[in-house]
């Protein structure tokens, strides 16, 4: 069995995002970059999967400018096999994303594409879904356990009511939840194993994806700062001041 496992490069999620003074987006220039964080669950899980004998190659993918091979370095330094890295300079949305990793499915023809449940910089919670749909495969989506059996992967997922579980047919898109597993680090053989590993590097253009942009960003802005709190002291106040002052009870 065959796991592709995609990965974006984004803002650490350590870092204190700021915006850039014209409002045309948020400061990346000296910025730490790390990869998605549940894109390394989704990694990890493939890792697992490997190390338990249920599957015999990991190829991670990436989808950016030159920079983003570092996630997918990373990815071969905690056991991915080998790596693939899609060049695209300036913004690339979901669905050029999805276009991109639906050819690049058509050629590796993997059993399972593993992906983050989201990208914690543009929030869109898109990619996966619409992978599924260009593939026409089955998608489980925020998995939190996994179990692989023959011919078919039994899935849990967390959804309002509580947890549900759901059985979906091989090949099938998994977007991985934080709750999945604990990404383990690399040890540094590991990394230094890494650099020998293979990364195939092309260009969107050459798999005749269209890049550009669809959604024109008009302005990006400081969310409005909170205003300070107060204490009250007792619920009769409480309850006085959302009726009489907030004016929402
Ligand atoms: P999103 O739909 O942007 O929230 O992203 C969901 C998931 O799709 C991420 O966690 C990644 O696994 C994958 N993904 C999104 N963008 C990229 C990219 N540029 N390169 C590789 N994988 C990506």
């Amino acid at each position: 069995m065959k796991i592709l496992v995609a990965v974006k490069r984004v803002i650490d999620y350590n870092v204190q995002v700021r915006v850039k003074e014209d409002g045309s987006g948020v400061v990346t220039d000296n910025v730490k970059m790390s990869t998605n964080p549940p894109d390394d669950n989704a990694i990890e899980e493939a890792v697992k999967i490997k190390e338990a004998g249920k599957a015999t190659e990991i190829v991670s993918v990436t989808v950016g400018e030159e920079k983003a091979q570092e996630t997918v370095r990373k990815a071969l330094a905690v056991g991915a096999d080998r790596g693939i890295h899609v060049k695209v300079d300036g913004i690339v949305e979901p669905l050029a994303v999805s276009k991109i990793l639906q050819k690049i499915a058509d050629k590796e023809k993997p059993d399972l594409i593993f992906m983050g449940k989201q990208a914690i910089d543009d929030d869109c919670n898109q990619t996966g879904q619409m992978l599924a749909a260009l593939l026409n495969w089955p998608q489980a989506t925020f998995v939190s356990k996994i179990e692989v059996k023959d011919k078919s992967l039994e899935i849990t997922r967390e959804v309002d009511e509580g947890l549900e579980t759901l059985e979906t047919n091989i090949p099938a898109i998994v977007t991985c939840d934080l709750r999945l597993n604990e990404p383990r680090y690399a040890s540094l053989p590991n990394i230094m194993k890494a650099k020998k590993k293979p990364i195939e590097q092309i260009n969107a253009s050459d798999l005749g994806v269209d890049t550009k942009p669809r959604i024109e960003q008009i302005k990006v802005e400081e969310p409005p700062k909170r205003k300070t709190g107060i204490k009250v002291a007792s619920v009769a106040e409480l309850v006085e001041k959302l009726k009489n002052e907030a004016k929402v009870i």
